[in-house]
């Protein structure tokens, strides 16, 4: 089956997005490991615990924090703010509290958003101690009483931080690093959709025989990715290509943000993925998600990012707006189908072949490869046949091809496999290729 056939059941990944709404994720926590235990019910996930205090490269790992509850409660006994009501009201971390504070108190431990006034912001304090709120605009100018009990019923102590990961062996140890993030509560585009989307990707590719082995990492944003990258400092040097998934279920075409070096094989393959489905490339900058950790200097790992409308980029982005009604099915499964043509694209784009009736276009009629049934598929099967021949040359890869023609690399793989068929093609190996090339060295 071609790869953009592939189902994606976007009906099951926003159901997903669904069931790991409720938890309470951070960057360490209950939340967070329920989220994988969710996960291990649809892929292979192990999880790693790294206790607090473990020293990953320039960081440290904090404290676990555990919420119960947190919550405003007025003088006359009414809850204001209740951490029950949404999991964005409590700030990310707050340290324990349980005492009444003046109004005038308060006031720079509350957060809102004065221009979208029915929205409740994201906020997080993970390395310096503080306790806050956050609350809708409106909520924030009915606290009119002089005073509030705030309680935030929390542990912030020694414990560990956790992190999954998923191996689908391939046949070579050359490695494909897939990771989302796994520490946003009470969002669904930022970060379900990226955590749905590699999800149904890793079921997909646990059904496929593959020339990578393809590692998908759930980790907590910066930390989690620095300790997953501590973990495995001697698999490094087999990754050859990577991308880190965020933002897929929102608005807008997708966005590929480019290697720090920017000219990596899943650059290309990925540009060209990206911009035949109406999507935008850009460049790396050192700002946004994980693909910071591994591609930094010493790491210096070949890995994009692919999203749709960035972070900061829309509204709703860091706040109870980006709930599960801003995310799409269609777009979650289109950007698992635009993903399974990129695997499809590293695993055969560097793919060349030799024609074997040069001199002139092969007769197609003759050999049955003319289709019968016209229409527009039929002509553009035809099409690939062509370019695939016109290009059969050795020296071509069907990535080459591909950019030239401005079809599919899995489409084009199955031009050539029929042309194969047809005795018209051979397919070179890379060591093959290397054979066929003439050699300086004199013979003996
Ligand atoms: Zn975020």
């Amino acid at each position: 089956m071609n790869a953009m056939d592939a189902p994606t059941d976007a009906q099951g990944m926003h159901g997903l997005m669904a069931e790991l709404f409720p938890h309470v994720r951070s960057i360490t926590g209950p939340g967070l490991r329920a989220t994988l235990d969710v996960l291990g019910q649809h892929l292979p996930l192990r999880q790693t615990h790294v206790p607090t205090g473990t020293r990953l490269f320039d960081w440290t790992v904090p404290d676990e924090w555990v919420l119960r509850s947190a919550s405003l409660t007025d003088p006359s006994g009414r809850r204001v703010v209740d951490s029950a009501d949404h999991p964005l009201h409590v700030v990310s971390y707050s340290e324990p509290v349980r005492r009444r504070v003046s109004r005038e108190e308060l006031e720079p431990h509350l957060h809102s958003l004065p221009e979208h006034p029915d929205w409740v912001p994201y906020r997080t304090s993970y390395y310096r101690r503080t306790w806050g709120f956050c609350l809708t605009e409106k909520q924030r100018r009915g606290l009119t009483a002089d005073a509030y009990d705030v309680v935030v019923d929390a542990d912030l102590q020694p414990g560990v931080l956790s992190y999954g990961e998923v191996v689908l062996p391939g046949s070579t140890e050359e490695e494909v690093l897939l990771s989302a993030h796994v520490c946003h509560p009470g969002m669904a585009n930022d970060n379900l959709s990226g955590i749905a989307v590699a999800t149904w990707l890793g079921r997909a590719l646990a059904e496929r025989t593959t020339r990578y082995t393809y590692r998908l990492v759930f980790a907590p944003g910066t930390i989690g990715a620095l300790a997953w990258l501590h973990d495995h400092l001697d698999l490094l040097p087999r990754v050859r290509h990577g991308v880190v998934l965020t933002g897929l279920g929102g608005p807008g075409p997708l966005v590929y943000k480019a290697t720090r070096r920017g000219d990596a094989q899943v650059d290309r393959a990925a540009a060209h993925v990206v911009r035949r489905r109406g999507g935008e490339v850009r460049p790396y900058s050192p700002y946004g998600y994980d693909e910071r950790q591994y591609n930094a200097p010493g790491f210096d790992l070949a890995v994009g990012r692919l999203s749709r409308t960035p972070h900061g980029e829309y509204p709703e982005y860091h706040t109870s707006a980006d709930d599960l009604s801003f995310v799409s099915p269609d777009r979650l499964g289109d950007a698992v189908a635009a993903l399974l043509e990129l695997v499809d694209t590293l695993e055969g784009g560097d793919q060349r072949y030799r024609s074997l009736c040069p001199y002139g276009e092969p007769q197609l009629g003759r050999r049955g490869l003319y289709p019968s049934v016209g229409g527009t598929q039929a002509e553009d099967e035809v099409m690939a046949m062509l370019w695939v021949l016109a290009y059969s040359d050795d020296e071509h890869s069907l990535l080459d091809v591909a950019e030239r023609a401005g079809v599919a690399v899995p489409t084009l793989r199955g031009a050539a496999q029929r042309l194969v068929e047809a005795g018209l093609l051979t397919p070179l190996c890379p060591s093959r290729l290397t054979s066929a090339l003439p050699t300086t060295k004199p013979s003996a």
